[in-house]
């Protein structure tokens, strides 16, 4: 029998779009070729920070990499490769990085920032989940006196950020060395517990019918009169009405459908550790010289970093954690850390950190919803509703106000 919507990749974009789509009261099913507690969804920083912080792509980003490179100490790695594309992202990339595009991207993450938040909330306190967040602010520190002082030319006169001391930093962040400056409040932005969300919004969507077949991956897709016929997977094959594609950073099914985004994995990092109680941060903190960031959760607490293009090796690769335990300590006393794990992952990122959502140009029946690179978490929800609204409400891109403003596939 034909399902109603097929969700391809069970990540937080998969899920928080069944979510959206089953209060609309439509049938879901979400294939997974894992088992949901492994993809970049499950073990990020959980940072939800779209307010007042610059996006990736902003002026100035390409020159400051290449100095921390040359000194050795940057978290972004480029890998060499034989793939055209990679060279086409990092040109694209280099090249949308300006003042203009910079002004319309804060104002398009402040929009669905606060209503990825307000969805937050709102299950929370009406869908009777369970997961840590916390909307307590997102702290910025620095021990480089010239970042430092460029921040503070933008941030002096903004509304609902609070420069702190290097006394009062530390009294967010006890575990701070002499060398750390200052730091900057961002107080609109919050974080939650990506792992605890994830199960905790499996468990609400199946109370709620949504249908899961799990370490199933989708192998093919099969086209018929500018639809999407049918799927294969490793254990069978399904038609349905609609198909999303929420397959995070990898484009294999993309490409089958002739679609070679301008999307690249970066793989990341994240240790995740038990300290002592009152060491702990009291919210959370981006190192922002060296972009590490550190994330208290219930008993535990997160720090993730790097970005390394060009590489789609799974491992956790020894030199990378080294690496950054060795940055951190330019910003903090020796701590001690116990009951440590690693992990990798890929984020999917695009050239100008808008993501890839919207109906495919030739399949009338698949949408796609990936492509939120390091912000995925922040904006889930609001992705969440705008694939809903898309599919239920407007049923074409050029209709939906959100995917005009949003979508890659019209700020490219
Ligand atoms: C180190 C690190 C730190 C980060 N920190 C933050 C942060 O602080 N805040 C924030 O907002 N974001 C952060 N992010 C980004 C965020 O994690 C991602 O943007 C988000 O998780 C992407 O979600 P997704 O659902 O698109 O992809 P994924 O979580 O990767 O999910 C895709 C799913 O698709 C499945 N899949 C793929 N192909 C197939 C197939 N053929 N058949 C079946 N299933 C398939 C995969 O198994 C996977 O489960 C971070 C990422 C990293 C790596």
């Amino acid at each position: 029998m034909k399902k109603d919507i097929i969700i391809i990749g069970g990540g937080v974009i998969g899920l928080m779009c069944a979510y959206c789509l089953q209060k609309s009261g439509r049938t879901i099913t979400i294939i997974d070729k894992n088992n949901l507690t492994d993809g970049a969804s499950f073990g990020n920083a959980g940072l939800l920070s779209a307010f007042k912080k610059a996006p990736l792509s902003n002026p100035g980003v390409v020159l400051d990499t290449l100095k921390l490179m040359i000194k050795g100490q940057s978290p972004v790695n480029i890998h060499p490769s034989l793939d055209l594309h990679l060279y086409k992202w990092l040109y694209k990339f280099a090249a949308s990085a300006t003042q203009e595009r910079l002004k319309r991207t804060l104002a398009l993450f402040e929009r669905y920032g606060e209503l990825s938040l307000n969805i937050y909330k709102d299950m929370l306190e009406n869908d009777g989940m369970d997961f840590y967040f916390k909307e307590d602010g997102l702290l910025l520190v620095y021990t480089e006196e010239k970042n430092f002082n460029e921040k503070l030319q933008i941030y002096k006169n903004t509304h609902n950020v609070e420069i702190l001391s290097k006394e009062k930093t530390k009294e967010y962040m006890p575990i701070i060395n002499d060398k750390v400056i200052g730091s900057f409040l961002l107080k609109e932005n919050g974080h939650l517990d990506p792992t605890e969300f994830v199960v905790e919004l499996k468990k609400y969507l199946e109370k709620n019918n949504v249908e899961f077949l799990l370490n199933e991956e989708v192998t093919k897709l099969e086209f018929e009169n500018n639809e999407i016929s049918k799927i294969y997977t490793s254990k069978s094959s399904y038609s349905a009405q609609t198909y999303i594609l929420s397959t995070g950073f990898d484009d294999t099914l993309a490409k089958q459908a002739q679609n070679r985004f301008l999307m690249t994995p970066a793989k990341g990092y994240s240790i995740t550790f038990t300290m002592q109680e009152e060491q702990k941060p009291k919210t959370c903190a981006l190192f922002a010289d060296l972009f590490i960031a550190m994330t208290p959760r219930r008993d535990t607490v997160r720090i993730t970093s790097k970005l390394e293009i060009g590489s789609t090796n799974p491992n956790i690769v020894q030199k990378q954690i080294n690496s950054i335990y060795k940055n951190l300590s330019l910003y903090t006393e020796d701590f001690k850390k116990e009951n440590i794990e690693e992990w990798a992952g890929f984020r999917p990122l695009t050239i100008n950190d808008m993501p890839i959502i919207g109906f495919d140009k030739t399949y009338k029946n698949l949408v796609y919803a990936t492509g939120l690179g390091w912000l995925g978490i922040t904006f889930a929800p609001a992705i969440g509703k705008i694939i809903n609204d898309l599919i239920t409400i407007n049923k074409k891109n050029e209709t939906n106000i959100d995917i005009l403003l949003f979508s890659s596939f019209y700020q490219g």
